[in-house]
């Protein structure tokens, strides 16, 4: 037996990673980031990640050929789990290309969940947002126990500030997900049944329960 396939998406800031990694734990699930996917690249200095590096700094989206090349690979290591892909597709040839994809291994999108989260809302997420240089767990620092300077919660490693996390990069990254992401909804609603949409401007626990209510 094998696992659901979830397909989870939202503008950025809108909380869709963090509830990712929870919806992947509870259920069983492996957890697929493109944007971890290329962070790890970039870190690597791979010849993705020198690529797509640039791309990323700037908040404009990397090249469908590279992301189609990484999901390919990622989908190849399949272990029967399931999986919950997050940051992918994000423009309709990479939906398109996803559907076939999937469709010569024989499997079916169970569920694309939206997370749908105010603009302004985003903007102060975003630039309070710190990522763990070594787990890679990511906080609020308005919700951080020890405060910025006392690191990582789980691991102690000093925390960072994403490179397109600047101001100007946020909304740039908004206007991207407004004008090439937003048409791939459209694709996953025009495909009927499996849609989920959950308001994200609220609790983290609160959104979990939801959408895990909304996957039964
Ligand atoms: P967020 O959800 O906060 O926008 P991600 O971690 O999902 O951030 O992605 C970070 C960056 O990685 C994106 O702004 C983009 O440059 C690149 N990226 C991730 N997934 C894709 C994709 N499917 N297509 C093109 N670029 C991508
Ligand atoms: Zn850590």
């Amino acid at each position: 037996m094998t696992g659901k396939h979830i397909i989870i998406t939202g503008p950025p800031g809108s909380g869709k990673g963090t509830q990712a990694v929870r919806i992947a734990e509870r259920l069983g699930l492996r957890h697929m980031s493109t944007g971890d996917l290329l962070r790890e690249a970039v870190a690597a200095k791979t010849e993705l990640g020198l690529k797509a590096a640039d791309y990323m700094t700037r908040g404009l989206l990397v090249p469908d050929d590279l992301m189609l090349g990484l999901i390919r690979e990622e989908l190849g290591a399949d272990d029967g789990r399931g999986w919950i892909l997050d940051g992918f597709p994000r423009t309709l040839p990479q939906a398109e290309a996803l559907s076939d994809l999937l469709e010569s291994n024989g499997i079916g999108i169970d569920n694309v969940v939206q997370i749908d989260v105010d603009p302004g809302v985003i903007v102060k997420r975003v630039e309070g947002r710190r990522v763990c240089g070594e787990c890679r767990a990511v906080y609020g620092i308005a919700t951080l126990p020890g405060g910025e300077k006392a690191g990582c919660p789980k691991c102690g490693a000093p925390l960072i500030k994403r490179s397109d996390d600047e101001e100007e990069t946020i909304l740039r990254r908004f206007n991207v997900y407004r004008e090439q992401t937003e048409p791939v909804l459209d694709y996953y609603r025009k495909r009927g049944g499996k849609f989920v949409a959950v308001n994200g401007n609220g609790d983290i626990d609160d959104i979990t329960a939801e959408i895990i209510r909304a996957l039964k």
